[in-house]
């Protein structure tokens, strides 16, 4: 199979059919095999009995429902699991991206030996405020964090070799990043090709001003996984013990000053320093546990899916 578009919705029934056709005109025209993989990620609206009406008249339509919303990543990552081609297209639902876009990608991976090309909405249709100007921010400061020079992270029309996809683990929010986590997989071929961007026809956007904060702590995340490896908890397990030794070094200093040195006094009541000693000790600790239940989290998730799926479709 040449193709796999992999689609991850919530709550997108209106355009459903109309992005449906749309591809398989493109898929027909230039002769390829392909799949359409529709993730819905929850959705409440009809997402879902639409998918079920195209995938009963076209057997190329796949559809995997989740048992609740679990966020883009997810369902991405739900869709890379299932993909079959040899090439892997992302787009979202919503008729934002442009399916014509398709065959070039699929060429610069073909042809060109890249094995993760990204769309650059050059010329967006967004709103200036809210989007084009955070997200030049954004995409500044991910470029600067993680070395990976692409000038739109956020786009949702990528295009993938199938090795990229099945070596990646997309966790928790970090569907900017997949080029991040396919760089250190080892991937680093990778392109960036202007594409055409189209306002949204239906409905509204599903992130609203939390994709500000949840963007913020992602590119803290790239940050710390480029800088400190898989284990970023290891920093902070470390930090803690270094600031334990420094108290309790403290600590017994002013025991020794207390009982050889200068006798006078009583060591906790008449020297203050020893609450400062005292105060470095339990923070010490309290970091070293945090640091601790970081390592407990990442080993015992490791390999876990972060979603449930509730049935699927042609699979
Ligand atoms: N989406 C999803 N799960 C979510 C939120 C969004 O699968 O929890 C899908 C959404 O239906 C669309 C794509 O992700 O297909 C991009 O979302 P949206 O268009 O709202 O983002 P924007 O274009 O505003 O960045
Ligand atoms: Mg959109």
């Amino acid at each position: 199979m040449n193709l796999s578009i992999v689609i991850p919705l919530l709550n997108e029934e209106e355009s459903l059919k109309e992005l449906h056709d749309w591809i398989v005109g493109v898929m027909q025209a230039k002769g390829y095999t392909y799949e359409i993989l529709f993730i819905d990620d929850g959705s409440s609206d009809g997402s879902w009995d639409m998918i079920s009406e195209l995938a009963a008249e076209n057997t190329s339509v796949k559809g995997i429902r989740f048992q609740r919303n679990f966020g883009k990543s997810q369902a991405l990552h739900a869709g890379f699991k299932a993909a079959q081609g040899d090439v892997i297209i992302t787009m979202d639902a919503d008729l934002q991206d442009n399916p014509e876009e398709i065959p070039e990608l699929y060429r610069m991976i073909k042809d060109e030996g890249y094995d993760l090309v990204s769309g650059w909405k050059k010329k967006r249709f967004d709103s200036v405020i809210f989007k084009n100007i955070p997200s030049k921010l954004f995409n500044w400061a991910a470029r600067q964090t993680s070395g990976v020079r692409l000038n739109d992270f956020n786009c949702g029309l990528k295009a993938y070799r199938k090795n990229v996809v099945k070596t990646i683990e997309v966790s928790g929010e970090m569907h900017r990043y997949i080029p991040v986590l396919a760089k250190s997989a080892g991937f680093s071929n990778i392109g960036e090709k202007v594409v055409r961007h189209q306002a949204r026809k239906y409905g509204k956007t599903k992130f609203g001003m939390e994709r500000f904060i949840n963007g913020f702590l992602d590119l803290i995340t790239i940050w710390f996984v480029s800088k400190f490896g898989k284990q970023p908890m290891h920093l902070f397990g470390a930090l803690g013990v270094l600031m334990f030794i420094i108290g309790f070094g403290f600590a017994l200093y002013l025991g020794i000053d207390k009982l050889f040195i200068h006798p006078t006094g009583r060591l906790i009541t008449d020297r203050p320093q020893f609450f400062i000693a005292l105060t470095a000790m339990i923070i010490g600790t309290q970091l070293f546990l945090a640091g601790f239940l970081g390592e407990i989290l990442i080993r015992s998730k490791k390999d876990k899916a972060h979603y449930t799926i509730e049935k699927t479709l042609n699979d």
